[in-house]
């Protein structure tokens, strides 16, 4: 929705266009699957863990997750898998952390489960 808006006022973003992370002094392409995010692997992988890293400290604390996070963490889930999927697309490092992306956010729905089992009790 905010992308398309874009385009409509803007006019100036062509899809064509290979455009360079937005991350400041980062000029790594942005992969297709990450377009709409603006930022390559690398640094969509940084924000992604910080995410689940706040997320989970924020369990920690007691305090129920939001909505939109349950449906990022979902998001985040199938993007991973996706990427994964494409054996030849990523090098083995990038692999090796979208396999700890999947496992931290298996690790956060386990912490989110224990949350809605205790609330039915
Ligand atoms: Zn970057």
């Amino acid at each position: 929705m905010l992308q398309e808006n874009r385009n409509l006022i803007g006019g100036r973003v062509s899809p064509t266009l290979v455009r360079a992370c937005q991350i400041d002094a980062c000029s790594e392409p942005v992969p297709a699957s990450l377009s709409h995010q603006g930022v390559c692997l690398s640094h969509y992988l940084d924000e992604a863990f910080t995410r689940i890293a706040s997320a989970l400290a924020a369990r920690r604390r007691g305090e129920p997750l939001d909505s939109r996070t349950l449906e990022w963490m979902t998001k985040q889930g199938d993007f991973a898998v996706r990427q994964l999927s494409n054996r030849n697309q990523h090098s083995s490092e990038e692999r090796a952390r979208l396999l700890e992306l999947l496992l931290g956010l298996a690790n956060l729905r386990e912490y989110t489960r224990q949350e809605g089992a205790a609330k039915v009790s």
